[in-house]
């Protein structure tokens, strides 16, 4: 049926039922394809608002992009959906790579950006592009150091050392949560003069004749997931930002690229990192990257919702200094400190949840949160390694046995089973008491997205930059391939975000 003939025009449509989203059956995550959404406004006779930069995501790297842009005069309005600023950059674990850093320096660790590269290729199996992920590494210790001399962000002393990278390099903030970095981005923009606009959908795109974005359609008022906001046109004088975040929460969308992500695997995402950002993006045109890639978190805690408290036990303490056991017969199964993918893989092939543990020694790092972790039922204490077998159902004689192999591989300095990297200060497992956690992967990030260039422009489908339209952080492909390291998504969605910021700020305005 033609517009005309409805009596309405698509535009008086859209505002009498709440817009697209509505329309479309957009909520709780579901998404179903309307026609009608299926290409860009046109612009309106008179728009609703008006600045130079139009940024959509408050995570990290829409943060980030929003502070550049500001920071080089431009006007600029961060939306979010959502009725919290934050994404999942503020429930985010706080874990930071950075290579060649003066922790390192100080630690006695030598590292260069080529080796981060390197460990970033390996665990994503080569179909990292190059180009967007030897950026990040290149820039991955000035951007920690941004984080400290211009946001103020603290940290702790100590470097943790997750799965993949071949040395200890990532930095873990103050209070183990990406809030210690979003928290100080919102305070930075608050004293630029700008405040995060919650609630705030993004519709869709607005171009001009020649295809240039020059606005977004979006509700106002947003209730997540239902909609139910007031349609409004914001004019993007100079560029639209899209900083959207990954789609692990996004059950429909999610379960179309990879089957086996069914409703039964949890996430560790907050509950609006779905996909509508991305659809929208694919509607004009950008090229898709990598999108059925998605990671499971291997040190995730099936006695927890979402990604709680327990996978700072696991990747702080059990993985670097501890063991992980099959509990049906006590054996160690993987290395520890493997890639995320070749972990999860080998967790889900158990068939069962698995153990992984850490003695007295093993947790001083993460110390501050064990009983917070022990008060939730999520981590465990033991007085003898016989006891934690008994809870777990593990044979006990094959436990003690792993643990003294594993012990003499410390001895000896050399994982003789696994090949896994030993920490300069680890201890053989013996020391009273002894802590245990139950592990099973859960949905955690989505290494696909939109493909952009280094200069965080988008693509079309005919390799060309989306004019007005800039793209940064998890929304981004490419820059992890198959599968991204821990610690390594922050570094992407600060650098990104930054250029894009930078970019969108120094394009000509036009009204
Ligand atoms: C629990 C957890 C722990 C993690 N820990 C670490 C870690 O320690 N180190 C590390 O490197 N990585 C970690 N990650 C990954 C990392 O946090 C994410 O990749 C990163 O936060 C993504 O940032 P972003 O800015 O791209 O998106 P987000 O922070 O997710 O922000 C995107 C925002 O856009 C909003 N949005 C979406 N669609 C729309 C729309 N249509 N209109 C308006 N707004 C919209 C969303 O609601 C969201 O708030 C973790 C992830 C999770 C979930």
């Amino acid at each position: 049926m033609s517009e005309k003939k409805k009596g309405l025009t698509r535009r008086e449509f859209l505002r009498k039922t709440g817009g697209a989203a509505t329309l479309a059956g957009v909520g709780a995550g579901g998404l179903m394809l309307s026609p009608m959404m299926a290409r860009a406004d046109e612009a309106p006779k008179k728009w609703d608002e008006s600045y130079d930069v139009v940024v959509i995501g408050s995570g990290f790297a829409g943060l980030a992009a929003a502070i550049e842009a500001r920071q080089a005069g431009s006007s600029v309005m961060v939306m979010e959906k959502m009725a919290v600023p934050g994404g999942n950059s503020i429930i985010n674990g706080g874990v930071i790579a950075a290579a060649g850093s003066p922790l390192q320096t100080r630690a006695g660790i030598k590292d260069t950006p080529d080796l981060l590269l390197e460990d970033m290729l390996k665990a994503g199996l080569y179909l990292n592009h190059l180009d967007l992920a030897g950026k990040v590494a290149e820039k991955s210790n000035e951007v920690v150091q941004w984080t400290i001399d211009f946001l103020g962000t603290q940290y702790q002393e100590n470097l943790v050392h997750l799965g993949g990278h071949s040395v200890p390099r990532s930095y873990s903030t103050f209070n183990h949560s990406g809030s210690a970095i979003v928290l100080q981005q919102i305070a930075k923009l608050k004293a630029m003069g700008e405040n995060v606009k919650t609630k705030r959908f993004l519709e869709t795109f607005i171009r001009d004749k020649e295809g240039r974005i020059i606005g977004i359609r979006m509700q106002d008022g947003y209730r997540f997931p239902k909609g139910g906001g007031a349609v409004r046109f914001v004019q993007a004088k100079k560029a639209v930002i899209l900083a959207t975040g990954g789609f692990s929460a996004d059950l429909p969308f999610r379960s179309i690229q990879d089957p086996k992500l069914t409703r039964d695997v949890d996430t560790t995402n907050q509950p609006g990192a779905t996909a509508e950002g991305l659809l929208e993006a694919l509607r004009i045109g950008a090229t898709p990257v990598q999108i059925s890639w998605i990671q499971l978190g291997p040190w995730a805690s099936p006695d927890e919702k979402g990604f709680g408290i327990g996978p700072h036990f696991a990747a702080g303490a059990a993985f670097p200094y501890g063991v992980m056991v099959d509990p049906k017969t006590g054996l160690r199964f993987i290395n520890e400190l493997a890639d995320r993918k070749i972990r999860a893989d080998a967790i889900l092939k158990t068939g069962h949840p698995c153990v992984v543990l850490a003695d007295s020694q093993g947790v001083a790092k993460i110390a501050p949160l064990l009983p917070k972790q022990i008060e939730r039922g999520v981590v465990k204490k033991f007085d003898t390694l016989d006891a934690l077998a008994a809870s777990y159902g593990i044979p006990a004689g094959s436990l003690r046995e792993t643990v003294g192999n594993y012990n003499g591989f410390i001895k000896n300095g050399e994982d003789k089973e696994f090949g896994k990297y030993l920490q300069k200060d680890v201890k053989p497992i013996g020391q009273a008491p002894f802590y245990a956690m139950r592990v099973w992967p859960k949905v955690h990030h989505t290494m696909g997205g939109i493909q952009i260039n280094t200069q965080a422009q988008p693509l079309d489908l005919d390799h060309r930059p989306i004019p007005g339209l800039y793209a940064a952080g998890e929304i981004a492909g490419g820059v992890h391939g198959a599968v991204r390291l821990g610690s390594c998504a922050v570094i992407d969605c600060l650098v990104f975000g930054r250029i894009a910021g930078q970019n969108a700020a120094a394009e000509k305005v036009r009204s």
